[in-house]
């Protein structure tokens, strides 16, 4: 019974930060004439690696349907806020950039002061079972419902750490250090890939 009140306040919590996140990404889309979906995309293709920035990857990061993106993408092309370029080894493929405008906009709508100081006011012990827990939760959900992982190098089944460089083993390719640090559609956590 205890467990069940537990989790109830658990999905409360969640739910509240939701609405604050979306509060905040409507005010802060709002003050460049973006609704959040817009906002969001710029965001995602921002930190999404080179296998990642493309209007596929963007749906299902987001979760939107096939249509949201295009619209999105097409509303931030027309703002000057993202181009789309071919993929040179394979035309099929789009690549979205954003522009340096694009940049400026994500730039000016991270992550408000407010949460920055409510995170610092928390214990780095606190900070990291949370996240912990926070991850844990966040891979059963995609796990059960068969969603990508989305995830970093550095936790992924095919990150390689070679003598001078980096290497991604799925594609082969090498990966600069700040590469390593972006999101990709292709991660496999280590812990979980059979
Ligand atoms: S190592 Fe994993 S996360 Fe990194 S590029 Fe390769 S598949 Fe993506």
């Amino acid at each position: 019974m205890e467990r069940e009140a537990t989790k109830g306040r658990l999905l409360d919590t969640l739910e509240r930060l939701g609405n604050l996140r979306r509060a905040q990404t409507r005010r802060l889309g709002g003050e460049f004439g973006l609704v959040p979906v817009q906002l969001e995309s710029l965001h995602y293709l921002a930190k999404a690696n080179r296998y990642s920035d493309t209007p596929g990857a963007l749906a299902e990061y987001l979760g939107i349907t096939k249509g949201t993106m295009s619209q999105s993408i097409r509303a931030l092309e027309l703002k000057g806020y993202l181009i789309k370029k071919p993929d040179p080894f394979d035309k099929r493929v789009i690549h979205c950039e954003l522009t340096k405008a694009g940049r400026k906009v994500v730039q000016a709508t991270a992550t408000p002061e407010f949460v920055l100081d409510a995170l610092a006011s928390l214990p780095a012990e606190e900070i990291d079972q949370s996240n912990a827990a926070l991850e844990a939760l966040l891979r059963a959900m995609e796990t059960n419902q068969g969603y990508r992982t989305f995830g970093a190098c550095r936790t992924c089944r095919y990150f390689l750490v070679e003598p001078n460089s980096f290497r991604c083993e799925l594609t082969g390719e090498e990966l600069l250090d700040a590469e390593t640090m972006l999101i990709c559609r292709e991660n496999q956590p280590r812990d979980e890939a059979s």
